[in-house]
C-alpha cells in the first residue's frame, strides 16, 4: 500500500447532525480572495450548510459548538478545475503512459480510486473541483453521485464524462485493436457524431463538456468548436477545450470556449484573443514541475505572459502520477509552486484558487467566497497566504457544506 490512509487526525462527521446544528467559527483572521484583503476578530456562524452570517460583533448563541480558529488563518475552500479523479498514473507501470492505465484498470477499480482521490483532494483544502474526463465508462460521475449523497466526503464536482475528440482520442492505435480507446472517449468526427457525443454525455451524468482539439494530425476547426459549444450549452453546459498546440489553442479561443486547458503553446496574440472572448485559462501548470527543463521553462513563462496580458485564469493541476508519500491532495497543492516561480501575485494565485474557478464552474453565488447565504467550505492555514501562499500546503481545518472535515 503505497498510500497512507490513517496518517491524519481526521474527523469525519458525515452525519445529519452536522447540516442540523448551529457552529461559531472564532477566526483569527478571514482574508478574501476577491478583494485581496484581510479582515480580524471575525465569527462565521454555519447552519444548515449554509454561511448564516459574518463579521466582527456577532453574538454566539448558547446552544452553539464553537470551533476556535483564532489563531489560524481562514478562507473559503480551494478549487482545482483540472483533475482525473477516476486515473492514477503509475510511472512504473506505464511508463508515463496513460493509455496503459486506462487498459489495465477496471471502471470499477477507477471508481474507488476516485473514492481515494476525492477524500484526500477534500484533506488538503480542495472543496470543488471539476473532473475533466478519462473516467472510463463514467466512473466518476458515480463518484460525484455517492458525495452529492452524503456516502462518502469529496469536493463538490462537474464530470465531464466521455472525452470528446476526433478519431483516436489522444491515443494512436492499431488497426487490427480499433476498439480499444472507447469508451475512454468518444469519437466524434462529423457534425452528427458531436451532437450524439454531447447529448450522450448529458443523458449519462456529464455536467461539463470535455474536447480535445488537437491530439491528431487533424484538429477541431474553430466552426467545429463554435458548433460544439452552442449544442453543449443547449444542454446547459459548458466546454472545456484540452489544446496542446499553438493552433489548436488558437481554434478554441477564436471560437470562445469557457475554458482553455493546457495551452502551454499560446502566443500573446492568442492570450489576447482567449482574453476578449472571455476564455479561461486552465493552464495545468503543475505540469511543469516534473517535465523536462525546457518545458518547464516554457510553461512557466507563459503562465507569467498570461497573468501579465490580464487573461482570467483559474487553477488546474492535472496532477494524476501516483507518488510515494504523497497523496493526490498534496500534489494538487503542490501546482502553486510554478505560480511562485512566475512571481504571480499571492492575491492572484487565490483567486485562480477560488472566485475565478467558482464563477467558471457557474457557482459563484454558492461557492468560492465566504460572505452570508453562501455554502460553508471554509478552510484555515497557520499563516496569512497574500504573505507567504505555501502556507496552504499546511491546511490545517476543513468543512465542506459545514460539515467539519478535518479539524
Ligand atoms: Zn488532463
Amino acid at each position: 500500500m503505497r498510500r497512507n490512509f490513517f496518517g491524519f487526525a481526521l474527523l469525519l462527521l458525515f452525519s445529519i447532525s452536522a447540516f442540523s446544528q448551529i457552529t461559531a467559527i472564532k477566526a483569527g483572521k478571514i482574508v478574501d480572495p476577491e478583494s485581496g484583503t484581510v479582515s480580524s476578530n471575525q465569527t462565521i456562524m454555519v447552519e444548515n450548510g449554509k454561511i448564516a452570517s459574518i463579521g466582527s460583533d456577532i453574538a454566539v448563541p448558547a446552544n452553539a459548538t464553537v470551533i476556535d480558529l483564532t489563531s489560524s488563518v481562514v478562507l473559503p475552500g480551494l478549487f482545482d478545475m483540472h483533475t482525473h479523479l477516476c486515473m492514477d498514473v503509475q510511472a512504473a507501470r506505464d511508463a508515463g503512459r496513460y493509455y496503459y492505465t486506462t487498459l489495465n484498470d477496471p471502471d470499477s477499480f477507477r471508481a474507488i480510486q476516485g473514492v481515494v482521490n476525492a477524500r484526500t483532494m477534500l484533506e488538503s483544502g480542495f472543496t470543488s473541483a471539476r473532473d475533466v474526463g478519462n473516467e472510463g465508462n463514467y466512473a466518476c460521475v458515480s463518484v460525484r453521485r455517492a458525495i452529492q449523497r452524503g456516502m462518502i466526503p469529496g469536493p463538490t464536482f462537474q464530470t465531464a464524462g466521455r472525452i470528446i475528440a476526433p478519431y483516436g482520442g489522444q491515443f494512436h492505435l492499431q488497426q487490427d485493436k480499433q476498439n480499444l480507446a472507447e469508451p475512454e472517449y468518444f469519437f466524434a468526427d462529423t457534425r452528427d457524431e458531436m451532437v450524439k457525443a454531447i447529448r450522450q454525455n448529458a443523458h449519462y451524468g456529464a455536467t461539463v463538456i470535455k474536447i480535445v482539439v488537437d491530439d491528431q494530425r487533424y484538429i477541431y476547426s474553430a466552426e467545429d468548436i463554435k458548433f460544439m459549444i452552442d449544442e453543449a450549452a443547449r444542454a446547459g453546459l459548458k466546454l472545456a477545450a484540452h489544446c496542446w498546440t499553438r493552433a489548436g489553442a488558437h481554434n478554441a479561443a477564436v471560437a470562445g470556449v469557457a475554458s482553455i486547458e493546457h495551452g502551454f503553446d499560446m502566443t500573446d496574440e492568442d492570450l489576447a484573443i482567449a482574453k476578449k472572448n472571455g476564455v479561461v485559462l486552465v493552464g495545468t501548470d503543475y505540469l511543469a514541475l516534473d517535465d523536462s527543463p525546457t518545458a518547464h521553462t516554457q510553461w512557466v513563462d507563459r503562465l507569467r505572459r498570461a497573468s501579465r496580458l490580464g487573461v482570467t485564469m483559474a487553477y488546474g493541476t492535472d496532477a494524476t502520477d501516483e507518488k510515494a508519500g504523497q497523496t493526490r491532495g498534496t500534489e494538487t497543492m503542490r501546482g502553486i509552486d510554478p505560480w511562485v516561480e512566475a512571481g504571480i501575485a499571492p492575491k492572484d494565485i487565490l483567486k485562480a484558487m477560488t472566485i475565478n474557478a467558482a464563477r467558471l464552474m457557474g457557482v459563484e453565488k454558492e461557492r468560492g467566497a465566504l460572505r452570508k447565504g453562501m455554502a460553508a467550505d471554509i478552510i484555515a492555514v497557520p499563516e496569512n497566504p497574500l504573505e507567504n501562499v505555501n502556507t496552504l500546503k499546511k491546511v490545517s481545518f476543513v468543512m465542506k457544506n459545514g460539515a467539519v472535515i478535518r479539524k
